[in-house]
């Protein structure tokens, strides 16, 4: 079972395969397979239900690091290669929040993190694959060798030379995709297997590109009284942060990420003690709250970060990120409500870092209870929705405006830098389930409308409302495209069955 609790697992065996050629034999002997990775898919991807399960843990050699890419099997995790890159100096920028999380399961899920914002998603740092096909070639694809061409990719297999029709959907023009296959004129084949969540070939190694220096990190925390004023600062950070990168100017604010919790997340916290033993002060009428990730200049020591806060409005000469950073925040009416932890303050970012975690650790904690003692059938009930921010307050209110109306209780929290959240119900019923499934599935339609992305960065997995938002997303049209591209790749729909969308349309 994964991370999602999706119900009915159940494997005809298990596999551990030690290198690619292992995996070439698991599929020459078994039937149906699912490659697993650490299993925390918030979607089921990761449940077998009824195949041989292909698990990469004993595929966890860090192969090679270098300050400019690191090349791994698919079971060595974020945190290794994160560990691994910081011993020379470097690190993994689109890392996702979930770092025991592994490198085959990120590739396949095309996760992100909370620097999206700054970095992109995982698609963006692949670099090279080596990937097993259902008929057991083994590809080895490596970014810009090769394009598709009259709407078609050529691939070399042993059973002889196919070609991939691409899609002809469109993918909507967000930061954060994890909806089922990339599709774009003159794409890459490797793209075409980043986020194809398993179903289309088991991935043995993969080259990263990763980035040096690490940058030096300052975090802050921001409590705001009205959402609105929340969502002007954000807007003026990300407009900061953007011309910075536009002009190279050295003194100019650079914002990483913004994470946000709504005042629901927020009483959660409290409620759960979170803010008194991390001593956190969240005011009472905090509508919503923001942690701010800066990037600073390399050798800015905490003396100097302290120095410039105190500074920064009475001496007009200073200038800065911190500098420029304190001036958003006075204008927007809250920096005297907020406070910066410097980069030396490591243990004061943990705090920070830990009211935001003990959000969905809360809510998930709670969804738990309400199955045990209320309703067996009660479940996780959320969305990972994500729209271009100039419509973050328009989502927020559809969010708003479907749960009350339901008479829900629900939390929201995620990475507003990317226009990225995650609603979630917080069930006491069985029937505020269904009930939550129907309002996900009523904000699908909406984000959509917007110009966004229903399935941001958990992917789809084998969840019926996921698999129903991707149609939202594409239409059945877009689905027989995908299932098209799956038949030529995997005619015996042997890699990770059920997952994405199902075999047939719907009758
Ligand atoms: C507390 C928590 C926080 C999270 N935070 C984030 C976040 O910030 N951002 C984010 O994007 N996600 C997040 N997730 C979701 C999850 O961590 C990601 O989806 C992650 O990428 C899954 O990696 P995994 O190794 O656990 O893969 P699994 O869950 O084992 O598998 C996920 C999918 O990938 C396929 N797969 C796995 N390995 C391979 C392989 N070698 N070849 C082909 N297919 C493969 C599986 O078949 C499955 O469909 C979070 C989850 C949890 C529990």
């Amino acid at each position: 079972m994964d991370a999602a609790h999706f119900p009915g697992g159940h494997a005809a065996g298990v596999v551990f395969p030690r290198s690619t050629a292992d995996v070439v034999d698991a599929i020459a002997q078994h039937g149906a397979l699912l490659p697993i990775g650490a299993q925390s898919s918030l979607t089921g991807g990761a449940t077998p239900m009824g195949e041989t399960i292909v698990a990469t843990s004993k595929m966890a050699r860090i192969v090679s690091v270098a300050p400019h890419e690191i090349v791994v099997e698919p079971g060595v995790t974020v945190a290794a290669m994160q560990d691994a890159l910081r011993e020379i100096g470097a690190w993994f920028p689109p890392a996702p929040t979930y770092t025991a999380a592994c490198a085959g399961g990120i590739v396949a899920t095309n996760a992100a993190g909370a620097s999206t914002f700054k970095y992109g998603s995982t698609r963006k740092w692949v670099e090279a694959i080596t990937v097993v096909l259902a008929d057991g070639t083994v590809l080895e694809i490596v970014r810009g060798r090769q394009r598709a061409r009259d709407g078609r990719l050529t691939l070399a297999t042993r059973s002889g030379t196919i070609q991939v029709p691409v899609p002809g959907y469109r993918m909507p023009d967000v930061v954060k995709r994890s909806a089922g296959y990339y599709a774009e004129p003159g794409m890459d084949p490797i793209d075409l297997f980043i986020g194809s969540e398993g179903t289309l070939g088991i991935i043995t190694r993969i080259t990263f590109r990763v980035a040096t220096p690490a940058p030096l990190v300052a975090m802050a925390f921001v409590p705001c009284i009205h959402e609105l004023q929340g969502l002007g600062l954000v807007g003026d950070l990300r407009d900061a942060s953007a011309e910075t990168w536009r002009s190279d100017d050295p003194a100019g604010l650079d914002i990483s990420a913004i994470e946000h919790m709504d005042r629901r997340s927020l009483e959660i916290v409290h409620e759960d003690g979170v803010d008194r033993r991390h001593n956190v002060t969240i005011p009472p009428d905090t509508e919503l709250a923001l942690l701010v990730q800066l990037e600073l200049p390399a050798g800015t020591t905490d003396e100097a970060a302290y120095r410039l806060v105190e500074h920064a409005l009475s001496e007009a000469s200073m200038d800065g990120p911190i500098v420029r950073f304190c001036r958003i925040l006075d204008a927007a009416g809250l920096l005297d409500a907020s406070e910066l932890a410097p980069p030396g303050q490591v243990r004061r970012m943990r705090d920070f870092l830990q009211i935001r975690e003990a959000v969905p650790e809360g809510v998930n904690r709670r969804v738990g209870a309400a199955k045990r003692t209320v309703d067996d059938r009660i479940e996780k009930t959320a969305a990972d929705m994500i729209v271009p921010f100039e419509r973050f307050a328009d989502m927020m209110r559809v969010y708003r405006g479907g749960f009350e109306r339901r008479g829900l209780d629900y939390a929201v929290w995620g990475h507003i830098s990317d226009g990225n959240v995650h609603p979630n119900v917080i069930p006491r019923r069985y029937d505020e389930v269904v009930r939550g499934k129907e309002a996900i599935l009523e904000f699908g339609r909406a984000v959509v409308s917007m110009g966004g992305c229903p399935l941001a960065e958990h992917g789809v997995g084998r969840s019926a409302v996921k698999q129903a938002l991707l149609e939202q997303l594409y239409g059945q049209d877009g689905i027989d495209e995908m299932r098209r591209v799956k038949r030529v790749l995997d005619p015996g729909w042997k890699l990770a069955p059920g997952v994405l969308f199902q075999r047939s349309r719907p009758a």
